[in-house]
């Protein structure tokens, strides 16, 4: 019996968290991330686990970014010291992206306790440091793509592309059983030809997938206009005399704009001026890029070895000290500025916002989604006024967002990869979106089900919510049992008797399954009774 447990990223974006136990086989974590987004979302992430870290086996991590990762180190601070298993990619990005926040943590406790010092309160320590970070680091596992790799007797995980950064996987668990089962985790999933890396992998069978719903009830433009929006907003911002700052993840979407930038530069549509990328983590993300070309698509294999380096761009300036980054804000004139936290709550981005937001003649472009309570999300809503580093600063740029830019699919995206299964999971379960995205999905993968005349229960689970898996007879669409059973019937005469057992088995179970309440299961699972 499985028992999955929902600890984060549930009815919301951010802090994914899924723990995952058989009796005496198994426990286990997928994925195990930071909350982002305001002082609630740091209480979140200081509360004790949730489970003892010490008694897990191992971590399966689906990608680097810190909202699935970032609270793998805090685990190690407690007590874990099973595997991290990875893909190679991921692996190397968490090289970086740990200690980075790591960094953070530091930074953020300090500046709190001199502010609860000022007021005469005690300051809470860091969530965990640079260092507890690096030493984190020795549990990571890199393994390759569509590999199998045995985790526990009777387990066997194997990462596939998701699409949506370097390294970015989803997790197919299948216990073997009796009965066998088959677990997905989609991690979060990118858009089809999207650039440089390739497109997400389509399974076709699946007993219970959980999946991402980020932009459930939301439609990207499409990418193809993408390109020249991008060019347009540049001409009308240079053309001010102002500056454009883009906040972006330091992973993917800096390497995305750098690649179109690059690929503007080619067709004579970027200006002369210069492009910095101001993020020492971005910086060494890009560098990573180089070295995992088992990532990337056909058309940009085929771009390399044509001699054309998608991340090359000639007025591209990295800027990775402080001094440096500092000396961009007393530049005049047209620049580009890629700089680092996407959501523009910690890092460098915050100065660039300080400088430029209060001017008219500056653009602020989002490519990113923007988590309830960050200050990216507070700008993209229309703020006039925001407090950056302890400062009041007014917002007279021009705020603009082009989502076509973002990692995650849209709804149709998510619907056609579900639509993509030759048999629908007859159970999925909704995770890492808001409750409206949800809903949304939910009604939208609900008609794909009925339209095809199977069976799937949708269900969004709320936090701390357990559900136990088994092969669930009675979720089974009764066609294609019926199928199954009539192309069993047909060969009835060469049965053996364990097969002819086998088909009363499954005749008992279709009847149940027919008679039963288990129809009213039928569009929303529910959870076990807590314990
Ligand atoms: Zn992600």
């Amino acid at each position: 019996m499985i028992r999955l447990r929902f600890w984060g990223a549930a009815q919301t974006v951010t802090g994914s968290l899924y723990e995952l136990a058989v009796d005496g086989v198994v426990h286990m974590l997928v994925d195990c991330g930071l909350f982002q987004g305001g002082p609630e979302a740091d209480d979140a992430n200081r509360n004790p686990f949730p489970f003892d870290p010490a008694s897990l086996d191992l971590v399966v991590l689906t990608h680097a970014h810190l909202d699935h990762s970032g609270r793998i180190p805090l685990l190690y601070k407690r007590g874990f010291r099973g595997r991290v298993i990875c893909t190679l990619a991921t692996a190397d990005l968490c090289r970086v992206l740990w200690p980075d926040s790591g960094h953070i943590q530091e930074a953020d406790a300090e500046w709190r306790r001199r502010k609860a010092q000022r007021a005469g309160r005690e300051a809470q320590p860091p969530l965990y440091t640079a260092q507890e970070a690096q030493d984190a680091l020795g549990l990571l596992d890199g393994v390759p793509y569509e590999e199998p790799v045995p985790l526990a007797p009777g387990l066997t995980l194997r990462f596939r592309d998701a699409g949506h950064i370097l390294g970015s996987a989803m997790a197919v668990l299948d216990f073997q059983g009796p009965p066998a089962f088959r677990l997905i985790f989609s991690g979060d999933l990118g858009q089809v030809g999207a650039p440089i890396l390739r497109d997400p992998a389509q399974p076709a069978l699946a007993d219970c997938l959980v999946m991402e719903s980020t932009y459930g009830g939301r439609r990207h433009p499409p990418s193809s206009g993408r390109r020249q929006q991008l060019a347009e907003i540049i001409q009308d911002t240079f053309s001010r005399g102002g500056k454009l700052v883009i906040p972006a993840f330091a992973v993917e979407r800096t390497q995305d704009l750098i690649y179109e930038l690059n690929a503007l530069a080619a067709s004579g549509q970027l200006p002369d001026e210069p492009v910095f990328v101001d993020s020492p983590l971005a910086i060494s993300a890009t560098e990573i890029f180089s070295r995992h070309p088992e990532c990337f698509d056909r058309l940009t294999w085929q771009q390399i070895q044509k001699g054309d380096m998608p991340l090359d761009l000639v007025q591209l300036r990295f800027t990775r000290t402080t001094e440096e980054s500092q000396s961009i804000n007393g530049l005049k004139g047209p620049a580009i500025i890629l700089s680092a936290s996407g959501m523009a709550d910690a890092g460098r981005i915050r100065h660039h916002l300080k400088h430029n937001l209060w001017r008219p003649e500056a653009t602020v472009l989002f490519v990113g989604y923007q988590a309830p309570g960050t200050l990216g999300w507070s700008l993209l809503n229309g703020a006039r006024q925001v407090r950056i580093l302890g400062e009041e600063v007014a917002v007279k740029a021009r705020i603009v967002s082009l989502s076509s830019f973002s990692g995650h699919a849209d709804e149709d995206g998510l619907a056609q990869w579900v639509a993509g299964f030759r048999q629908l999971p007859p159970r999925i379960f909704l995770t890492h979106g808001e409750p409206e995205a949800q809903k949304s999905l939910a009604a939208r993968l609900q008609q794909l089900a009925a339209q095809r005349g199977e069976r799937a229960a949708v269900t969004s689970p709320a936090p701390g919510e357990q559900y136990t898996l088994e092969p669930a007879a009675d979720l089974w669409p009764a066609a294609v049992l019926r199928q199954r059973l009539q192309a069993l019937a047909e060969h009835l005469d060469q049965l053996t008797p364990m097969e002819r057992a086998h088909v009363q088995r499954q005749l008992s179970q279709f009847w149940a399954a027919m008679a039963g309440p288990a129809e009213a299961g039928a569009g929303r699972d529910t959870p076990d009774a807590v314990k």
